[in-house]
């Protein structure tokens, strides 16, 4: 069975192929072995940081059901967002391209109808396919529904943001329905997103806090935090500290739902083990791989800032991956991934073949052992009149982060959390990626979308906190 990916439409894209030839060693099927064909489900956190996972190589203890799984799966250490923001990442896992290619790059815009999309190619391939967000915009704008027969959301009649509990419920649900097809199944939760509730685990940790944070936080209050309002939440430690709890609160709160989806998969973790035995779904794969990823992290106080959106700091862009493979090994991978490398890894495991239409690399041989080569990856932030977007480049230990005219580098591996700006001029290695970095900033800058949104939409972003 093979399928070729159409290109996306545009004029922009050739110029884009031609620095990512310079990049990214292409990678297809191995097209050699009969299609498995298995189940497929992806799980996306929104806003969870990669250093709240444990098994992405910290210490915190948040997320044991979470860090249960990685220990029986392909756990991505080093993985990255293309964007910190929620429509426009999402975007480009769904079609393995960067957010100037695609279009998306703001939560106010659409993805185009042309664009091919992993639940559409899937579905053509005779998957099933089922989408189930916790932030329904996603489905009812955006056009990130594309591809998915079932919706949780085709229309803005109900607009509010759905706790991880029912997006749950609706998921399983349409696990236990009869079907004869495999299936490509999303789910999306928000619960580590602003607002912020006040989880049992933030409760423990705030103590004696008795600050505006005691009772959690609305996104408002969050984005305006330290503004020089008496009623706004002051910005100092002692407040960052309680945020920190609420975020980490949401942290807790996605874990047991990856545990609870994942036990309906026929997959016990964590406190959900000796639970009752559940029926298993019956798409017709013999099999399951479930993907449990983040559409990208969030500042919470590093660099002065709060939030992701225009961010290109690690915080922001580090995610957490986990791919289960039943037929696998379990195997940590230290080597910069991806979230675009996803694309062309669910095309794969799907038996379908990959095609030069995206910025992504297959990670099935790395699930199989095989240590992935480096791979330089850029990332950018969202896009906003008046605004500087930078980007930023990483290869290896190396970063650069454009800001408008303004370019400086890091070495992370000395300086993880980005604190010392080193000259661009001070080695040719910097010097190089600044000029990829700046031929990817002006390629698709006349693609940008600039329509305005409709009313509608706006209403629907500022009831979200992303437009005042
Ligand atoms: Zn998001």
């Amino acid at each position: 069975m093979s399928s070729s990916l159409p290109h996306a439409p545009g004029t922009t894209l050739a110029p884009w192929l031609l620095a990512l030839a310079a990049l990214v060693p292409l990678t297809g099927c191995s097209g050699d072995q009969p299609a498995r064909r298995p189940n497929i489900v992806l799980v996306t956190i929104d806003t969870l940081r990669a250093d709240r996972v444990d098994s992405m190589g910290f210490e915190r203890g948040l997320t044991p059901a979470m860090d249960e799984l990685a220990a029986k799966s392909a756990a991505f250490r080093d993985a990255i967002t293309p964007i910190a923001t929620t429509g426009p990442a999402h975007a480009s896992l769904f079609t393995g391209l960067p957010p100037r290619i695609h279009g998306l790059r703001w939560n106010g815009n659409d993805l185009a109808p042309d664009f091919a999309t992993l639940a559409g190619l899937l579905n053509d391939e005779g998957y099933d396919t089922a989408a189930f967000v916790s932030m329904p915009l996603m489905l009812h704008g955006m056009n990130l529904g594309q591809g998915f027969i079932t919706r949780s959301d085709i229309s803005a009649e109900n607009d509010q943001i759905r706790p991880g509990s029912e997006t749950n419920r609706m998921a399983i649900e349409w696990l236990q329905q009869d079907r004869d097809k495999p299936y490509f199944l999303w789910v999306h939760y928000f619960d580590v997103h602003t607002p912020f509730e006040l989880t049992e685990h933030a409760e423990q940790h705030l103590g004696d806090y008795q600050g505006k944070l005691r009772n959690g936080a609305s996104t408002h209050e969050v984005q305006h935090m330290g503004e020089p309002n008496p009623k706004a939440v002051p910005w100092n430690d002692t407040e960052l500290t309680a945020l920190g709890h609420l975020y980490d609160g949401g942290v807790t709160t996605a874990d047991a739902l990856v545990a609870e989806l994942s036990l309906a998969l026929g997959i016990e973790l964590g406190q959900h083990k000796s639970g009752k035995a559940q029926p298993i779904p019956k798409g017709s794969g013999s099999e399951t791989v479930l993907i449990v990823t983040a559409d990208h992290g969030e500042l919470l106080g590093e660099h002065n800032h709060q939030g992701h959106g225009f961010q290109v700091w690690q915080e922001a862009l580090r995610i957490p991956l986990i791919i289960h493979d039943p037929s696998a090994a379990p195997i940590q991978i230290d080597e910069r991934v991806g979230l675009m490398d996803l694309f062309p890894t669910v095309l794969e495991f799907a038996g379908l073949q990959s095609s030069t239409a995206t910025a992504g690399r297959s990670l099935v041989p790395a699930i199989r052992g095989e240590s992935p080569l480096p791979k330089t990856y850029l990332a950018e932030s969202r896009t906003s009149p008046g605004r500087i977007q930078p980007v930023a480049i990483l290869k290896g230990d190396l970063k650069v982060v454009l800001m408008g005219n303004d370019a400086f580098g890091f070495d992370l591996s000395q300086d993880p959390t980005e604190q010392t700006r080193l000259d661009i001029d001070s080695s040719p290695e910097l010097t190089e990626l600044a000029e990829i970095a700046r031929a990817y900033e002006a390629t698709g800058e006349e693609s940008t979308t600039s329509e305005k949104p409709s009313q509608e939409r706006l209403d629907s972003l500022k009831a979200l906190g992303y437009v005042e």
